[in-house]
């Protein structure tokens, strides 16, 4: 994923990695059940401190990701790979661009990444 950016220290946001459902799940959203099925691509990362507590990025996934919230317990259900076109992209960007890779996996080095297609 990739995108210009509104934060005002950069200019493009950058994430190569996506997180994927290694089964259904279901989540419950305003009371009502809904399935989200294997291979759905999102987001993840790990709360670790109290500056987690509202994280954006976990609300972003929870509506337009994989859905799950991003405890560490979660981490089971993800596997994490390289997306192909999106890791590739800063080389069609040009020079003096101010970029923030968004957000990093704290679970990634323990990922197995592989090209995504
Ligand atoms: S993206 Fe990760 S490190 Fe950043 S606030 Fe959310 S849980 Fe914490």
């Amino acid at each position: 994923m990739s995108a210009n950016s509104k934060i005002e220290w950069t200019e493009k946001t950058w994430n190569p990695i996506a997180a994927f459902l290694k089964r259904d799940i279901t989540v419950n959203i305003g009371g009502r059940d809904r399935v989200i099925p294997k291979g759905t691509r999102g987001w993840f990362c790990v709360k670790c401190s109290p500056g987690c507590a509202h994280c954006y990025a976990e609300g972003i996934n929870l509506r337009l990701g994989n859905g799950l919230t991003y405890l560490h317990r979660n981490l089971s259900d993800i596997e994490f790979r390289l997306v192909k076109y999106s890791a590739s992209l800063p080389n069609e960007w040009t020079a003096d661009l101010r970029i923030r890779e968004f957000p990093t996996p704290q679970s990634a080095p323990a990922a197995t990444a592989e090209i995504a297609r």
